[in-house]
C-alpha cells in the first residue's frame, strides 16, 4: 500500500468512527415505559428520551439512545413510567388561596357570600404572587407542565410562572364591573394589551386576553376582546356555557344560545379556548368546530357545583380540540390532573350509561396532546416526538395500590394520584427530581401562604 493509500484508508476509518461517536445531549431520562403519545400511540418498555437544550432529539429503546448519545445527566428510573408533561386547560391559579374556604353551597351563595368578598378584601398583586408560587408549587409536585390562566394582576402570575419553570397561557381578566386591577374594561384592555407587550416572546409564557364571560361582559367589550387579540394574534380564553342559568340567561336576553351569540358578534376564531361548554346544543357544537375553538372539560367543578356534563363524546365525534382542566382550587379543591383524567372517564361513563365511554387511553390523550391542540400548541409539546420542547414526567409505579402494573395508561388514569410524579422537566429543565422542587423553596411557599391565609380568614369574617 503506498502512504497515499495509507493516509485516504485512516482517513476513511477516522470518518467511521467520528460517525459512530456519540452526540453529546443535555439530559437522557430512562424509565420503565415511555409513553409517547405520538399519532401511532408508541411505547417503548424500557424506553428513554434524549433532550439537549430545551428540545427533545430522540425517543427509543435505552440501549438505541446510549448508542447515539453522551448524556451530561442522566435520570435513570427504572421503575417509572415517561410520558409527556400534564396541559391544565383551565385554572385560576392564585384562587388556591381560597381553596376550602367555604364548600357545599349553591354556586350563588357561595360566589357572592364568600368568593367575591374575600376576593374584593384580599386581591393584590402580594396575594396574586403568593397564591400563584403555592399553585405553581402543587402543579410541578403533580405532573403539570403547562397550565392557562385566567385572573388579576396576571403580570404577578407571568413572573412567578417564569421563576417556576412552568410553561403557561396566561389572559388577564376582562370584566365589565370594576376589578382589583381595572376599575373599568377599558381598563382592563389597557392593562391586557401591556401585558401582551411584556411578555409576547417569552419562550414559556403565551399572553392572552380573557374577556370572563358573555354574562359579565357587554357586546362592546367582547368585540374589543377580540380585536386585541387578533392584532396581537394571542388567543382569547373565556367561560362559556358553564350553568344552565347562563344558559336560560342569554335565551332571554338575545333569543339564542351563548355559543351561537357569540358567533353573531364574530367572537370566535380558532385561537380560542372556551372553558366548560356544558350547555351547548349540536348546532353550538357545529359552530365550535367550524371556529376551530378548543373546548377545556373541567369534570370535576362542574360536578362540585352541580353544573352539569358536557357533552364530551359529542365533542369528540365532532372532532372538536377538547382537553381537561381543573378550574381554580376553590371550586375542585385541588390542581391534580391525574384526577382531572379519572373524573373525566367516570363523568362520561355515568352520563351514557355505557362504561365503554371515554377509555382510559382517551382520557390520557385529553390530558396531553388534546389539552396541546386546545392551545394551539400542537407542534410544540402534548408528545414526546423528536422536536418538540422537552416538557415531560416521570411516575413512579411502586406504591402498593399501583401493584400489579399489567398496563401504565390504566394506573395512571385509574389508580395514580399527583404524589405519585417523581421527575418534572420543563423546556429541558428539570423544576423537580427525586420529589425535590428545584425552583421554589417548598417552606417558604407553604408558610408565605398560611401567612397570608389569616387576612383571608378575616376577610369573610367580617
Ligand atoms: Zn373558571
Amino acid at each position: 500500500m503506498t502512504r497515499a493509500r495509507i493516509a485516504l484508508a485512516l482517513l476513511a476509518l477516522s470518518a467511521i468512527a467520528a460517525q459512530r461517536a456519540p452526540t453529546a445531549v443535555s439530559l437522557v431520562v430512562i424509565g420503565k415505559t415511555v409513553i409517547t403519545e405520538n399519532d401511532s400511540h408508541q411505547r417503548f418498555s424500557p424506553g428513554a428520551v434524549a433532550i439537549n437544550g430545551n428540545a427533545i432529539v430522540a425517543v427509543d429503546t435505552p440501549s438505541a439512545i446510549a448508542e447515539k448519545y453522551r448524556a451530561a445527566d442522566t435520570i435513570d428510573v427504572p421503575n417509572d413510567v415517561v410520558l409527556p408533561g400534564l396541559i391544565n386547560t383551565h385554572t385560576h391559579a392564585p384562587m388556591v388561596m381560597y381553596r376550602g374556604l367555604a364548600d357545599d353551597l349553591a354556586l350563588m351563595d357561595w360566589l357572592t357570600k364568600y368568593i367575591f368578598p374575600a376576593e374584593a378584601k384580599t386581591v393584590s398583586p402580594d396575594m396574586v404572587r403568593i397564591g400563584t408560587r403555592l399553585a405553581a408549587l402543587e402543579m410541578i409536585e403533580s405532573g403539570t407542565t403547562t397550565y392557562t390562566d385566567m385572573y388579576y394582576f396576571e403580570e404577578e402570575i407571568a413572573k412567578t410562572t417564569r421563576e417556576a419553570g412552568l410553561r403557561g397561557v396566561l389572559g388577564n381578566t376582562i370584566i365589565q364591573f370594576p376589578a382589583p386591577d381595572a376599575r373599568t374594561p377599558k381598563d382592563g384592555l389597557a392593562r391586557t394589551e401591556a401585558f401582551i407587550k411584556a411578555f409576547k416572546d417569552d419562550p414559556l409564557i403565551t399572553p392572552a386576553v380573557a374577556p370572563h364571560a358573555l354574562y359579565t361582559n357587554d357586546r362592546s367589550t367582547l368585540v374589543a376582546s377580540v380585536e386585541l387579540a387578533r392584532r396581537y394574534h394571542v388567543p382569547v380564553i373565556i367561560h362559556l356555557a358553564e350553568t344552565e342559568d347562563e344558559l336560560k340567561d342569554a335565551q332571554v336576553k338575545y333569543g339564542v344560545t351563548p355559543t351561537a351569540y357569540l358567533e353573531s358578534i364574530g367572537f370566535w376564531g380558532p385561537m380560542t379556548i372556551a372553558a366548560h361548554g356544558v350547555w351547548v346544543n349540536d348546532e353550538d357544537i357545529g359552530i365550535l368546530k367550524r371556529r376551530g375553538v378548543g373546548i377545556s372539560h373541567n369534570p370535576e367543578s362542574n360536578m362540585k357545583l352541580a353544573s352539569g356534563a358536557a357533552p364530551v363524546v359529542q365533542y369528540l365525534a365532532a372532532g372538536v380540540a377538547l382537553g381537561l382542566g381543573t378550574d381554580g382550587a376553590a371550586s375542585n379543591n385541588d390542581l391534580d390532573m391525574f384526577e382531572a383524567m379519572r373524573q373525566a372517564s367516570f363523568l362520561a361513563k355515568h352520563v351514557t350509561h355505557d362504561p365503554r365511554t371515554l377509555p382510559a387511553s382517551t382520557a390520557l390523550d385529553l390530558a396531553t396532546i388534546g389539552g396541546a391542540r386546545v392551545l394551539g400548541m400542537e407542534r410544540q409539546i402534548g408528545s414526546l416526538e423528536p422536536g418538540k420542547r422537552a416538557d415531560l414526567i416521570t411516575v413512579s409505579m411502586s406504591a402498593a395500590r399501583q401493584t400489579p402494573a399489567y398496563d401504565p395508561v390504566s394506573h395512571l388514569v385509574y389508580v395514580t394520584r399527583g404524589d405519585d410524579v417523581r421527575t418534572t422537566v420543563v423546556n429541558g429543565k428539570i423544576l423537580m427530581r427525586d420529589r425535590v422542587v428545584k425552583t421554589l423553596n417548598a417552606a417558604a411557599v407553604i408558610g408565605d401562604a398560611n401567612a397570608l391565609a389569616e387576612k383571608v380568614r378575616q376577610a369573610v369574617r367580617q
